[in-house]
């Protein structure tokens, strides 16, 4: 049965969702959700259809996530960091039927609506004026039917929408809570955006455990501590930006032992970083995972990362890890492909065949990522899919910058890599080869970037050089760009 619903029979009264001051029990949110399904009936979105998100943070991306499933539609959550002809690109690859946005978003939504005459777009705040169709809902949940499409990029072409099944999502919800245990008190603090599977995977563990979402539109440390001091989060979802943050104004307070697990993710976290946080009492439960596995593959249980120095965790129940070189399996200790199977892989990419073939090939999913398996089963990633750049937790893929850069008409060659940066983590790096004469600033090539590209990708360093550094092949060599 949809889980909202579920709830909203046995326990209407309980809270799911705290935004800005406003509370939502299980019984309103469920008649939020038939409520904006009617209306989306209204505006056509039907069974099997598309429906694209560009929201912040806030109550009409909750609905949105559970409105879907009563039409038999899909959703398609945006990064709303994304640059206008990124957005373009997705929404047509994904051929969404609705684009529903927000007050943030709006001048953005409408000059891609403008662009993409096919897509019929609708503003948050004018739903209101939509009167709801009185269509069948559906109720009934198949494990196997696709609840999201969200976009990720690879280290080659497009980005890719990887599509996850409700199975996919409530597995991922379920063996969340065997490795971290669950309490009715427990209250889940989301400050972070919620198109990342991270964000996302919050919204559903809610519905399924009976607890409420503390939702904050935005990352602001300050607001997480109150959260945490005064409103009881139990529990809380980060990257290892946002944990710098808070321990950066903390001013070395404790935490409070009602905080009873902060999961660490999204990138690799920095030891030093963890060690800091747990000297004032902070659980910190380190994790490893991806857009394609619904979120966490390995965790550490609470309690553990003191112990276990650099490791992501084991795997969660039902999830199998393998290390692979050259096809095989290899022992523990030795390096080699992350691979993963179990009920949280995604069900492919969308409309990519071959692409999710390869991705998926013999039942297990070719992450790209380096890393190693000890004795015991703990990971230890060493290092992520070729090239990758991990900025504030935010992906970005070295090719896509260089695409943008090689746009330019001054510009020659172009070859893009990450460079540590004490606040980001990563910062991305740009070296740039100018065509014989051609004169062009940094600035220049910031602002020419920044309109192509989410604001993260663009590059923070620009360097003028005379020569890309290659092999002998002609290959870049992006790991010597910073040299
Ligand atoms: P995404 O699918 O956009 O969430 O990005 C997933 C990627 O983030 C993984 O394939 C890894 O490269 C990286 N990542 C996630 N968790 C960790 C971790 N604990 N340590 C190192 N890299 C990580
Ligand atoms: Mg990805
Ligand atoms: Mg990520």
């Amino acid at each position: 049965m949809d889980w909202l619903r579920w709830r909203a029979e046995h326990t209407p009264e309980r809270e799911v969702l705290r935004f800005e001051g406003r509370s939502w029990s299980f019984g309103e949110l469920d008649r939020e959700v038939s409520l904006l399904a009617r209306r989306l009936a209204v505006l056509s979105v039907g069974e099997g259809d598309r429906l694209a998100v560009l929201l912040s943070p806030g109550p009409l991306f909750v609905q949105a996530v559970h409105a879907v499933g009563r039409l038999g539609a899909v959703l398609v959550p945006l990064n709303t960091r994304l640059a206008a002809p990124e957005l373009v690109w997705q929404l047509k690859d994904v051929e969404a039927r609705l684009l529903l946005y927000d007050e943030v978003s709006a001048p953005q939504a409408e000059a891609i609506a403008a662009r993409l005459p096919g897509l019929a777009a609708i503003r948050g705040g004018r739903l209101d004026a939509v009167a709801p169709a009185d269509v069948p809902l559906r109720f009934q949940l198949d494990p196997a039917a696709v609840h999201t499409i969200v976009y990720t990029s690879g280290t080659t072409g497009r980005p890719k929408g990887a599509q996850l099944t409700y199975g996919n999502h409530g597995w991922s919800a379920l063996v969340s809570a065997l490795n971290l245990g669950l309490s009715p008190d427990d209250r889940w603090l989301a400050p972070m955006p919620l198109f990342h599977v991270g964000g996302l995977a919050i919204l559903f563990r809610s519905v399924i455990y009976g607890i409420p979402t503390l939702l904050q539109p935005r990352f602001d440390p300050d607001a997480v501590h109150r959260a945490i001091d005064v409103e009881g989060a139990t529990l809380l979802s980060v990257v290892s930006a946002m944990l710098a943050r808070m321990l950066e104004v903390r001013g070395g307070r404790p935490y409070p032992p009602s905080l009873r697990a902060v999961l660490v993710g999204g990138g690799p976290a920095p030891q030093p970083l963890l060690d800091a946080a747990a000297r004032l009492g902070m659980p910190v439960v380190p994790t490893y995972g991806l857009t394609e596995t619904s979120s966490q593959v390995t965790t550490l249980a609470p309690g553990e990362a003191p112990r276990r120095p650099g490791s992501s965790g084991r795997p969660l129940f039902g999830v199998e890890l393998r290390i692979e070189q050259d096809d095989r399996p290899q022992p523990p200790g030795e390096p080699g492909e992350i691979a993963v199977r179990g009920p949280t892989v995604m069900a492919g990419y969308f409309r990519r065949p071959e692409e999710s073939a390869r991705a998926l090939a013999g039942g297990w999913l070719h992450t790209g990522d380096l890393g190693y398996l000890d004795p015991e089963g703990y990971l230890y990633v060493l290092d992520r899919r070729e090239d990758l750049i991990v900025s504030g937790g935010e992906n970005v893929y070295p090719a896509e910058v260089e695409a943008a850069l090689l746009a330019h008409p001054a510009v020659l060659e172009a070859g893009v890599t990450g460079v540590p940066d004490p606040r980001w983590g990563q910062a991305v790096l740009a070296a740039v080869r100018l065509r014989p004469g051609a004169r062009v600033t940094e600035e220049e090539i910031r602002g020419f970037c920044r309109e192509r590209l989410a604001g993260y990708k663009v590059p923070a360093h620009v360097r003028f050089v005379d020569a890309l550094p290659r092999n002998a092949a002609g290959k870049l060599l992006r790991r010597r760009l910073a040299d």
